[in-house]
């Protein structure tokens, strides 16, 4: 495929209609004044032609004597750029007087030609500059963004941390040049966090893959009995059950990031959704002695989706009740409470469990992060509370955790609310 012809550069066409302009406006300058010129040199002309029969006829004809009738005509002139005047005066005594006038209109034509001149030599001389003066313009111009051009080529995806000069002037470059940096700067944070996702995947799934393949080379060295062999399934059925958890918490998390726009808005009824979730709660609790309950003053709708709202309040349920070996798990849906930008609500996810360090506080929240050994036996993958706020950013909301080792967790979901009739609390 041949390549399209390069338009024309910016600095050709400033030069060009610069030059054009100027031309066109200078010719027309020009023109103007010489057509002005002209018709008032020859008025100037005729006037003084006119001044001098009056002259002459007051020196042939005394004052005191009347003219009868007086009149002035143009009479064909001779050869040449002559103009010719007949000054005829009739006396009360039935006399004539014809007095003719004439002048030349050298001195004119000449004034005439050398204007021309001028003009025709001026003229070129001054495009010839202009042309130049704009070349030199559009350089000083273009310099700095030819530098931008040349730079911008030169950063790579590996070279995202370099930034393009911003120039002192003129202003739109330095606008430019901002842009431009900020487009890099939010292209390595992003570039930056794919690369850290796919390391941190990696390292996660590199220690099941080594436990499936260490059993399988331990159960193929040599002749096992069937329950060994059963054993060592299981054990990777395990290793591929959390594996798969983790692909799948790691798809929602990338595919969460990759939306460009927050959710949709459509309406989402609160209370069934969680009395749905209590449920699951109250079901993975069987077997220990914690309620999951659920308080709520008031039915509330959320702008939003449900699947992920739902998705969030699971993980915050089933990390409350995994944590919590005896005492409750509550849901707990607050008063909504109006605020610039629309009404929220508060939902809290309040346990009687473990509890967490306030060292471990500002990470819980991070992309694989899991507590101390202890907590590491409940076997999760350290995705579910970075699934949990992305869900609440993307909804517009926000999520926080409150704790007190020991005595329990409450992690607090703040989400808007779908309806602005809905009746709030001040
Ligand atoms: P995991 O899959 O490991 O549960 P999460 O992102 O859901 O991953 O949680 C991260 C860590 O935060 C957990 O490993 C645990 O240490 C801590 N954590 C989360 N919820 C609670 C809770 N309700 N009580 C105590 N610790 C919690």
């Amino acid at each position: 495929m041949t390549p399209p012809p390069r338009p024309p550069s910016l600095r050709r066409e400033i030069v060009l209609w610069y030059s054009v302009v100027l031309v066109v406006g200078l010719a027309a300058f020009a023109a103007l004044s010489y057509v002005i010129l002209a018709r008032t040199l020859a008025r100037a002309g005729t006037a003084s032609l006119r001044q001098s029969a009056l002259t002459a006829e007051q020196l042939i004809i005394p004052a005191h004597i009347p003219r009868v009738t007086v009149e002035e005509r143009q009479v064909a002139p001779g050869k040449g750029d002559v103009e010719a005047l007949l000054r005829r005066s009739r006396l009360p005594n039935g006399d004539v007087l014809d007095i003719y006038v004439a002048r030349s209109g050298d001195v004119e034509g000449r004034a005439l030609r050398t204007f021309l001149v001028i003009s025709l030599i001026l003229i070129p001389v001054t495009a010839a500059g202009a042309a130049w003066g704009g070349r030199t313009l559009a350089d000083r111009i273009l310099r700095p963004l030819d530098r931008l051009v040349t730079a911008t080529r030169e950063i790579g995806i590996g070279a995202l941390s370099r930034r393009v000069e911003v120039p002192d002037r003129p202003a739109e470059l330095q606008e430019l040049s901002l842009a431009v940096n900020g487009m890099l700067e939010r292209l390595e944070r992003a570039v930056d966090a794919l690369r850290r996702f796919t390391a941190d995947a990696s390292h996660e799934l590199r220690t099941p893959l080594t436990a499936i393949q260490g059993s399988a080379q331990v159960a193929l060295a040599r002749e096992r009995p069937p329950e060994e062999l059963r054993e060592t399934l299981e054990e990777v059925l395990e290793e591929t059950r959390w594996m798969l958890g983790l692909v799948e918490g790691l798809l929602t998390l990338a595919r969460g990031e990759e939306a460009q726009e927050s959710v949709g808005a459509g309406r989402v009824e609160l209370l069934p959704l969680l009395e749905d979730v209590r449920e699951i709660g109250a079901a993975l609790a069987a077997g220990k002695p914690v309620e999951v309950r659920l308080e709520a003053a008031a039915p509330v709708a959320i702008r939003g989706e449900e699947r992920p709202l739902r998705q969030l309040f699971l993980n915050l349920v089933s990390n409350a009740v995994k944590f919590t070996d005896a005492g409750s798990v509550t849901l707990r849906v607050g008063a909504p409470v109006r605020e610039e930008g629309g009404a929220r609500v508060e939902v809290s996810v309040r346990d009687t469990g473990a509890g967490i360090p306030p060292e471990d506080l500002p990470r819980v929240f991070d992309r694989f992060y899991r507590g101390d050994e202890a907590r590491a036996r409940a076997g999760g993958t350290g995705l579910g509370l970075a699934i949990v706020r992305m869900i609440a950013e993307r909804h517009g909301g926000s999520v926080r955790v409150e704790s007190v080792p020991g005595s329990g967790s409450t992690f607090i979901v703040r989400l808007p609310v779908a309806t602005p009739g809905e009746p709030v609390a001040e």
